[in-house]
């Protein structure tokens, strides 16, 4: 099976890859972590885009996603335009959608008190999923705060998702999630819209 995640900086797309990719055994492929623990000089360039919002060029994306991608998989962050979408459908085929939406108050409150784990990729809210201590519950790892989450990054994010994100919803069956739901929850109605 092959699902795409879509929504909101900050809906818990990336959360929710995680938890059912871990449930389905499907790999959990984030264009968002692949560009952040990218290497060597492509770094520069790509960290010149990341941290002011901006979406890297569509060729070089998909060049970094060709390498990862597999079969039954999540992606989390891609396609995130329409280029993106036609692309990804001359290589593959996608099953279903998953769509996560909260509104952008909720967005804003969310991104602003996000916190990941340095070492293991985890996140946290410090409003709405606190770590026990100030490192990570699950590795000991330290917690930081994204560099793009800053409010003009955040403004920039939002302003990209709803003009070219979100168009690209027309293009596949669409599973639509209430996202501001506890994490419990909003796993719950993913499983069973899935089934
Ligand atoms: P995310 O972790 O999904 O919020 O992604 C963080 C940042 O990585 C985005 O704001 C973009 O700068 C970049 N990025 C992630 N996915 C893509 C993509 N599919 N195309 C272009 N840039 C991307």
């Amino acid at each position: 099976m092959n699902l795409i995640f879509v929504g909101p900086q900050g809906s818990g797309k990336g959360t929710q890859a995680k938890i059912i990719s871990e449930k389905l055994n499907l790999d959990h492929i984030s264009t968002g972590d692949l560009l952040r623990n990218i290497e060597g000089d492509i770094k520069k360039k790509v960290d010149k885009y990341v941290n002011k919002g901006l979406l890297i060029p569509d060729d070089l994306m998909l060049e970094i996603l060709k390498k990862q991608l597999s079969e039954n998989f999540i992606l989390d962050g891609f396609p995130r335009n329409l280029k993106q979408a036609e692309m990804l459908s001359s290589i593959i085929d996608i099953d279903k959608v998953v769509e996560i939406f909260i509104s952008d108050k909720e967005a804003i409150k969310r991104l602003s008190g996000r916190r990941t784990c340095k070492k293991c990729g985890a996140i946290y809210n410090i409003y709405t999923n606190p770590p026990k201590k100030d490192v990570c519950d699950k590795c000991g790892g330290e917690l930081i705060k994204r560099k793009d989450d800053n409010e003009e990054a955040i403004k920039k994010r939002l302003e990209i998702y709803h003009s070219e994100t979100e168009p690209i919803l027309e293009k596949y069956p669409v599973l639509k999630i209430n996202g501001e739901q506890e994490i419990e929850k909003v796993t719950k109605d993913i499983l069973k819209g899935l089934k």
